[in-house]
């Protein structure tokens, strides 16, 4: 068995003994299954992308990211934290200082220490680059920060959150940093949790920052490069949800294949309606286009067409989550409702990956800006209706 395979087995492991037996009790609380995600570290699943010398696993975007289609058949929103983690751990140990690496690699591949990001604002989600929060740089390197945050994942139980900052007042995005914020830093300050309809074990608040000084070494990226960094680690979770959709896409399948299959009516069983193959169908086709979908943005990031692929994938797999979770959801009839078989639970959580590390509409935007500059490269059209 290769390593990618001995991860993605560790992975599936981790979901049936640990996501699929607590997550019911998960959902009825506010409280981070940290535990969870300790164990997750034991089986290696916390330093998928990092150099084994710093007690990660080394493994390339196509080899790891279907890590997260297993932990998606679980926990929609815990793939997510754990992916976010992930990615943190990575921009520490490629681009963090050597001091800095040192002093926090093994805490977060080991699970002793979990990681967050920090980008949207009130007033900027979309428009990430409309980013207010401002540090002053001192004599010494030092950053002093000053700022509000919004929709901070792991608020106030990730013990490092990498903060993009303006870096001037003035605006534009030419002077973005980003830089490490440690959870107990003077003057860093969570809201209280939003109250909000789905997962609430997962805490997501806002974060205020009021004069918080953090050394030189804490610059993860320096002005400059904090926007272009932010969009790589975007286009790595936008391929991680596309990948948790295709985990949450099979899990509503394998039920509703299991109700249908053994469900009996009008003298034979459900599976064997026409109608009802046609819709498992359906189900299956995006599941299938959505794993071609994010195994292809895997194999392209980091590369030139890295974000367009990202963006194709994070456009169509939750989408295609809402369709299956929906349709599956209607093959069990009324007992689509009932707890035990989990769909209401999938069906709340598919619209969830729509808007979480870019909205489906803002995938089209990057698509457009793509088809926009290949048609310029286009020869110009024989029709002279079309011409200026
Ligand atoms: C569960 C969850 C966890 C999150 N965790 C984090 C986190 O840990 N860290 C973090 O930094 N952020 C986090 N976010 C924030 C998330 O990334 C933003 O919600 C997202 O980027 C969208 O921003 P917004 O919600 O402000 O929507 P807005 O930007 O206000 O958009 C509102 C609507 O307008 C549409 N729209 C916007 N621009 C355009 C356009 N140009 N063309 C057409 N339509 C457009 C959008 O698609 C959307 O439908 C999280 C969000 C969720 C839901």
């Amino acid at each position: 068995m290769s390593k990618a395979e001995s991860i993605r087995a560790a992975a599936r492991k981790h979901c049936e003994q640990v996501i699929l037996p607590e997550v019911t009790a998960w959902e009825a609380t506010t409280r981070y299954p940290r535990k969870a995600a300790v164990t997750a570290a034991a089986d290696g699943l916390l330093g998928l992308y990092c150099p084994t010398e710093f007690g990660g696993q080394g493994l390339t975007f196509p080899e790891a990211i279907p890590v997260f289609e297993e932990f998606g058949r679980g926990a929609g929103l815990y793939a997510f934290s754990l992916s976010m983690h992930n990615i943190v751990a990575y921009a520490v140990s490629g681009f963090g200082q050597p001091s800095f690496r040192n002093a926090w690699m093994l805490r977060l591949t080991s699970g002793a220490a979990l990681g967050g990001f920090v980008l949207t604002e009130p007033q900027s989600g979309s428009d990430a680059a409309g980013l207010r929060t401002c540090a002053e740089i001192g004599a010494d390197g030092s950053y002093t920060i000053n700022g509000s945050k919004a929709w901070v994942s792991l608020a106030g139980v990730a013990d490092i959150y990498l903060v993009v900052v303006k870096t001037n007042p003035e605006p534009g995005h030419k002077d973005i940093a980003m830089v490490a914020v440690p959870r107990e830093t003077v003057g860093v300050r969570f809201g209280e949790p939003y109250d909000k309809l789905v997962s609430p074990f997962l805490p997501i608040a806002d974060m205020f920052l009021e004069n918080v000084t953090v050394p030189a070494d804490h610059v993860i990226l320096p002005p400059g490069q904090g926007l272009s960094g932010s969009l790589m680690a975007i286009d790595i979770a936008r391929t991680s949800i596309a990948a948790g959709c295709c985990g949450l896409m099979s899990a509503a399948l394998d039920t509703a294949l299991i109700y249908a299959r053994d469900r009996k009516m009008f003298g034979k069983s459900e599976i064997d309606f026409q109608g009802i193959q046609w819709m498992l169908s359906d189900v299956a086709t995006d599941l299938e286009a959505s794993r071609l979908f994010y195994g292809r943005a895997a194999e392209l990031l980091g590369g030139r067409e890295g974000a367009v692929a990202a963006a194709h994938a994070k456009r169509f797999a939750p989408d295609a989550a809402v369709r299956a979770t929906g349709t599956c959801m209607q093959m069990l009839g009324a007992y689509g409702l009932l707890a035990p078989y989990v769909l209401e639970r999938m069906y709340r959580i598919a619209p969830v990956m729509k808007v979480v590390d870019g909205t489906t509409e803002i995938q089209r935007v990057v698509i457009a800006r793509a088809l926009q500059k290949y048609a310029s490269t286009l020869p110009p059209t024989e029709n002279s209706q079309t011409r200026p």
